[in-house]
């Protein structure tokens, strides 16, 4: 990314009612926080080399906890994406996450929290990569930004339009299979993006550790959003 990212002005979402993004009952569910450093050693070759075991392992941790979904991500500096090369084709490997991954089970329904238009959606169709993706466009108090939503089924940009409006509320995607969303356990990748620049459809989810101040000045922690729909759970 260009030196020219610096965004000088924060989210204003001062007196916005913001939704949900999935369905969660703050009062009953719970959340299960992943940690996907080198410190959880679990996390051997041979989980993440096949994408059916990595995906028990999901689900075993999140079952073990009670947990409706598992969560966390944004700032992390991941040692999973060494089982893709899709991650190393630079001089240094991208590690450092972007978003904000929400785990669960395929066909979980994913809402738009605030009216949007889709800006653009595409097919990431590498191992490792989104899948099918679709980047929403906001306009909050007068401040410009978009969300991209990674690992989503194929149906849910089947029948997508740019430039479509898309309400608040909108159950408008749905978390992908495997073999649809880049050969991922079944989750969602959250990640709010200032200037887009040319990227339509995709966007870098995660960069080089020394560029990390850039990339994370162009894509603020999405707990200002995700905060209003796992409430006192996700604090
Ligand atoms: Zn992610």
């Amino acid at each position: 990314m260009q030196e020219t990212a610096t965004v000088k002005h924060p989210l204003n979402l001062e007196g916005v009612v913001i939704g949900k993004v999935v369905d969660f009952d703050p009062a009953s569910d719970q959340l299960y926080p992943f940690n996907f450093t080198a410190s959880n050693t679990e996390l051997s070759p041979e989980v993440l080399a096949d994408t059916a075991v990595f995906s028990d392992w999901i689900t075993g941790q999140m079952a073990k906890a009670n947990a409706r979904y598992g969560i966390g991500g944004y700032d992390e500096h991941r040692t999973i994406y060494a089982r893709s090369s899709h991650f190393d084709a630079g001089e240094e490997p991208r590690r450092l996450h972007l978003g904000v991954d929400i785990w669960g089970p395929a066909g979980t329904k994913v809402y738009n929290f605030y009216k949007a238009e889709v800006h653009s959606f595409k097919f990431n169709d590498h191992y490792g990569d989104y899948g099918a993706t679709i980047i929403l466009k906001y306009d909050i108090n007068g401040r410009v930004f978009y969300a991209l939503y990674g690992h989503l089924s194929l149906s849910s940009i089947a029948d997508l339009k740019v430039g479509q409006k898309i309400a608040k509320g909108a159950a408008f995607a749905t978390f992908g299979i495997p073999e649809e969303n880049g050969h991922w356990p079944p989750h969602l990748h959250f990640q709010l993006i200032f200037n887009l620049f040319s990227a339509r459809g995709d966007y870098p989810g995660v960069c080089p550790f020394s560029q990390k101040a850039v990339f994370l000045l162009n894509s603020p922690d999405p707990s200002a959003i995700l905060k209003h729909t796992f409430k006192a759970a996700l604090i």
